[in-house]
This record gives C-alpha cells, structure tokens and sequence, in this order.
C-alpha cells in the first residue's frame, strides 16, 4: 500500500523537466507563425530567467498579420529554407531577453505544435543550436513530438559541427 502511495505520487506531480516543459507548451500558444509555433523557456536552478516565443521581428508584419507563411505554402521541409519566415525562433527571442550571467550553465526548454496542433519535435535549428552553444547553456530539453522530452548535453553537437 505505500508502495502504491508512493508511485501514485510520483505521478501526479511532475518532476522539473517535465514542469518545464508544460511551461515551453503554454508559451508558443503566443507564437505567431502559421506553420509551426513554438515556445522556450530558460531556466538557472530551476528558475525561470526568460521565455520566448517565435515571431517577426518587432515592428515586422508577422505571418499571422500577413495571413500566410512562405514556408508553410511552399510546403519547405524541417531545417530548411528559414530566410522565408520571417519569425525570430522561440530559443534566440529566449536568449536575447537573458543575461550573459544567467545563460551560462542554464537550461533551455523548447516545445512546439504544428499548424494542426499536433505536437512536434522541437529540436533546434542549426542556427539555434551554434546561438545556445555561444551562449554557454548546459543543457537542453525539447520535446520528442509524442508527448516526452529528449535530454541534451549541447557539447554532443560539436562533434557534428552544426
Ligand atoms: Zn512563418
Ligand atoms: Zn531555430
């Protein structure tokens, strides 16, 4: 029975990945790009230093106010072509808003849905992934787009130069 107890628990409070996590999801529902919105949050000790979403730069018409995405109509696959939306991804809006001092050693969070609301892996960008790298975060979690998460340590993606 406290066995019982004791897992039950575990599972009805969400350990800090996950929480985060949950927080990454709510965020991109203010992304405004109609082909993919997505949500970051950066953490230090588990607590939260910035959020971010993607968008047009301030100022900027963004894919919601123009009412199409180039990428989404030509149909571009993942990881290519980036130039033909105009948004700021979610990690580099997160970054820009943090310190010097709180990226270094920090966590990145990154969670996003598609235009029909499914969830999707949420791997950064080679873009993102050189700016959390030069911003010295230890540590990245994005979801794998079946409601779980993939833990990173950013260093691995040196090996592969991206
Ligand atoms: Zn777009
Ligand atoms: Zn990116």
């Amino acid at each position: 029975m406290m066995l019982c107890m004791k897992v039950l628990r575990k599972k009805m409070r969400p350990d800090w990945d996950e929480y985060f996590i949950g927080i990454a999801k709510a965020v991109s529902a203010r992304a405004t790009c109609l082909r993919r919105k997505y949500g970051a949050v950066i953490t230090k000790d588990n607590i939260i230093v910035s959020t971010g979403y993607n968008g047009a730069p301030a100022g900027m018409k963004d894919c919601l106010e123009v009412g199409k995405c180039t990428r989404k109509e030509l149909q571009i696959p993942h990881g290519e072509r980036y130039e033909l939306c105009h948004s700021v991804h979610a990690e580099a809006n997160a970054i820009i808003r943090a310190s010097v001092d709180e990226l270094r050693g920090a966590t990145i969070y990154i969670a996003g849905s598609d235009s029909s609301e499914r969830e999707c892996v949420s791997e950064p960008c080679m873009m993102c992934k050189r700016m959390i790298l030069n911003a010295r975060i230890a540590k990245v979690v994005y979801s794998d787009g079946r409601n779980g998460f993939k833990v990173i340590d950013p260093k691995k993606w040196l090996k592969k130069r991206v």
